[in-house]
């Protein structure tokens, strides 16, 4: 396989899936940039070399049709700034102005194409559209990861047009190693911590994870799901009643595996779901009628902290609990700060698919994890053990 390290873009046009779907505020100004930030070595490499830079990307939901308020004009122009050369724009990202364009671009420029999602044909993974956006680069670059799990025209069907020049960008590649680090051969113990609202959104990437850590830690809202099939009280607290045969199958397979599973043993109660609500503690198994478990406990956080510091890899998928009301971050806090003492002391640790990477960001200590992914659905669905489309195409040959 082509990697970016060793390939020389020199003269080459480089056709660039990447992710600008950027949030923007309601005067389309952008207001978080990371996204755009991610795909700034990729860009520069392949223009440093002296290739030029044909970048495609999708912006929100047009839903195949052209939608002004969601062009990539302004991202272009924002991109300019970040990459502080001149970045040309096409109207569209097929026909004759892309065409045009692409055909004219010169050794170290960089060229952004429309949004790919106003033509239905992207999502469909059209085959003839695919090979028209082909027609306008020498080597296929795939630097999304973001939309790695989609078999769209940009992300995966393209990918056959470059039978012998198609490689991932270093977004995308750094993504590939961290998940390979926790799951293909991780340095143990291995802990998975996973929590979040539900069971139902997570139990594949249970089911994979039980094949490969040593340790599991549940928190977060599904953990009442497993109290509640232990026999547990669990009052008035988010359960999925007809998963509860599902968490025991879950228990018992982590069982059988000898994979160590921590559940929640006490909690924060709250009688309404608000951050004014009144609060108390108790067991995990002993939420009063009427009350709801919105975070773990201090013993909860103890045991929890204990097994993540004893880990040499740490892969963190849901927040411990209801974080984004201050009286319930308490538990997410300190597992975030485990992990990155954790960290510290030479852990390899990954934390994404979820809202685990807002929290980590809104508590400041994302440069404290060894790699916080990008990915949001993606990473959900690498975590659960499937081929993404996106890898599989650039990797196949
Ligand atoms: P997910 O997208 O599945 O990772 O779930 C994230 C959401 O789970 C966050 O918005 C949290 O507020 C929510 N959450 C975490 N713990 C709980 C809990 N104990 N009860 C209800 N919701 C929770």
């Amino acid at each position: 396989m082509l990697n970016m390290d060793s390939f020389n873009f020199n003269g080459k046009k480089a056709l660039v899936r990447v992710d600008l779907n950027v949030p923007q505020d309601a005067n389309g100004n952008v207001t978080d940039d990371s996204r755009a930030m991610a795909i700034l070595r990729t860009v520069k490499k392949i223009t440093s070399d002296g290739g030029s830079a044909i970048l495609m990307s999708h912006l929100g939901r047009p839903k195949g049709k052209v939608n002004p308020a969601m062009s990539l004009k302004p991202i272009a122009a924002y991109l300019e700034g970040l990459l502080g050369v001149p970045v040309q724009f096409a109207t569209d990202c097929v026909g004759p102005d892309a065409k045009a364009k692409a055909a004219a671009l010169k050794p170290g420029q960089v060229l952004v194409l429309e949004n790919l999602r106003f033509h239905p044909e992207e999502e469909a993974g059209d085959e003839a559209f695919s090979k028209t956006l082909s027609e306008l680069g020498d080597v296929y670059v795939n630097d999304a990861f973001g939309t790695a799990h989609r078999a769209h025209a940009s992300t995966t069907v393209v990918a056959k047009f470059f039978p012998t020049a198609k490689l991932f960008g270093y977004l995308m590649q750094a993504e590939i190693d961290s998940v390979g680090k926790v799951l293909g051969h991780p340095a143990r113990p291995m802990t998975a911590i996973v929590g979040g609202s539900k069971v139902s959104s997570k139990i594949e990437v249970l089911e994979n994870l039980i094949g490969t850590c040593d340790e599991l830690i549940i928190g977060g809202g599904m953990a009442n799901t497993f109290i509640k099939a232990q026999g547990g009280q669990t009052g008035a607290s988010l359960v999925e009643e007809d998963l509860l045969e599902t968490a025991r199958t879950i228990i018992k397979k982590a069982a059988d595996k000898g994979v160590k599973l921590h559940i929640p043993t006490d909690a924060v109660v709250a009688d309404a779901f608000a951050e004014t609500a009144n609060t108390d503690q108790c067991a995990g198994d002993a939420v009063p009628d009427g009350w709801m478990a919105l975070d773990i406990g201090p013993k909860s956080i103890e045991a929890f902290r204990t097994a993540v510091l004893r880990s040499k890899t740490l892969l963190w998928n849901g927040p411990m609990g209801v974080f984004e009301m201050k009286p319930f971050q308490q538990g997410t806090i300190a597992i975030a700060t485990a992990v990155a003492e954790a960290t510290s002391k030479g852990a390899f640790s990954l934390v994404g698919g979820g809202d685990s990477v807002a929290a980590v960001n809104q508590f400041g200590l994302a440069d404290k994890i060894s790699y916080v992914s990008t990915g949001g659905g993606a990473m959900l669905e690498y975590l659960e053990g499937k081929v993404l489309p996106g890898i599989a195409a650039v990797q196949n040959s």
